[in-house]
């Protein structure tokens, strides 16, 4: 943290310059190297794992891992700006870039081996959490781990898996007992070629190339060893890293946002209707104009919260408010750009259509705008008004 003489911290909205220069390394990257595949990608619904190692080449699954690891050991900040600029030409790939990052270093009991191996995309981690009776309320978790000898027996389902089949290593909630007569959720690191593991894909409406799985496990044994942190510590162990996931993935949102945006912009100073390019109708113009304004209010709290999980400053809510208000801002910025496109946006030769598909998942994954606004009005009203609990 940088501090004044008087030890304050300066005010200021600047971006240091490593991650101005990490942001422009990323933006000429991912024109070059991820753009051009990311339609193909979609339409054939394939794990984007060549362009996942040309990403690991240029340290970009490892922006928050420690440099002995093979990382570029920065900043929550700089990841979000490196996040940003991936998703302006495809989510899928932002989001498996953040998945690695805050999975890779915000949960712990990876392994320091494993984690190097993340970072060079020799290994792909996910997270398994969400079953089929246990979305947003996670307390409602059915997979059991059993201890037996120095061994654990998984049995369960997960579903919404993200990242399966493509994954190689998953942090699996389960609940165990943590001492005689109580049950907690512990997390898990569950390499997914165990015997007993298997999964069926789910065909998703946008984010394809990211893929998602329900998972199976049937009496699936792991050294006790796996489990990751403490037992019992699962949960918490999640809470530290949405807040910095959350903020990740409203950057993801609001990036692809930006891009398609930018796309709109062009296209409506070309496009002549009645005589005139289409942005000299305020009708057209106004509404972009005003995705923008919001696309850049939901950035700076965005990065506000990630600027917080920097410097130790307690921002759960910010980083929840930004996940709701970057999810759906992004969903009417992408409809808007769409719009300005008339019928060829529609079509999938331009990529209007696929980001408006992607954005609409980041209503999920990391919690619904449901649970975030619980979340926040927890903060606002106080634990006694949270309007899901008797
Ligand atoms: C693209 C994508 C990727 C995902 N990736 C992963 C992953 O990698 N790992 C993983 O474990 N999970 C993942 N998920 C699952 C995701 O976390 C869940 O979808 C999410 O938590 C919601 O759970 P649910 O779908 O079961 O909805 P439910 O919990 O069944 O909720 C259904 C609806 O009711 C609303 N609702 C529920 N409770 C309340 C309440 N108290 N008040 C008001 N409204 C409420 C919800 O907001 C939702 O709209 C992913 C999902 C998607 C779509």
């Amino acid at each position: 943290m940088t501090t004044n003489d008087a030890g304050e911290m300066p005010w200021g909205f600047q971006f240091p310059a490593d991650v101005e220069a990490l942001r422009a390394r990323v933006r000429e990257f991912a024109h070059a190297e991820i753009a051009p595949v990311a339609a193909p990608n979609d339409a054939k619904e394939v794990f984007p794992i060549e362009t996942l190692r040309k990403m690991a080449r240029i340290g970009l699954l490892g922006v928050i891992s420690p440099k002995a690891l093979g990382g570029l050991g920065t900043s929550n900040v700089a990841l979000g700006a490196a996040v940003e600029e991936i998703a302006k030409v495809d989510l899928s790939c932002a989001i498996i870039c953040s998945m690695q990052n805050t999975l890779g270093n915000l949960l712990h009991g990876w392994g320091d081996g494993l984690r190097a191996s993340v970072n060079r995309a020799e290994d792909i981690i996910g997270l398994a959490t969400s079953e089929p009776d246990s979305g947003s309320d996670i307390s409602q978790i059915r997979t059991t781990a059993v201890k037996d000898g120095d061994e654990l027996v998984i049995n369960g389902t997960k579903r919404h898996v993200s990242l399966v089949p493509g994954a190689t290593v998953l942090a699996v909630s389960a609940t165990m007992e943590v001492e005689p007569g109580r049950d907690a959720t512990t997390l898990i690191k569950v390499e997914a070629n165990r015997p007993g593991v298997s999964w069926e894909e789910i065909p998703e409406m946008g984010q394809r190339a990211h893929q998602l799985a329900e998972v199976y496990f049937r009496d699936v044994r792991v050294p006790i060893s796996n489990v990751m942190g403490e037992e019992g510590q699962g949960m918490a162990m999640n809470f530290v890293r949405w807040n910095v996931s959350r903020a990740v993935s409203a950057l993801i949102s609001l990036g692809t946002a930006t891009g398609a945006l930018d796309l709109a912009t062009e296209y409506a100073k070309k496009r002549v209707v009645f005589g005139k390019p289409i942005a000299r109708f305020e009708a057209v113009q106004f509404p972009i104009v005003e995705q923008y304004t919001r696309i850049e209010a939901g950035r700076w709290l965005a990065y506000r919260a990630l600027w917080g999980a920097d410097n130790g400053i307690a921002s759960a809510k910010e980083a929840s408010m930004a996940k709701l208000y970057g999810a759906r801002t992004a969903f009417e910025a992408c409809d808007v750009a769409l719009q300005t496109h008339g019928a060829d946006g529609y079509t999938r030769e331009l990529p209007l259509e696929r980001m408006l598909r992607d954005v609409r998942g980041m209503y999920f994954s990391g919690g619904t705008p449901q649970i975030h606004s619980i979340n926040i009005g927890r903060e606002i009203f106080g634990k006694g008004y949270a309007p899901h609990r008797n």
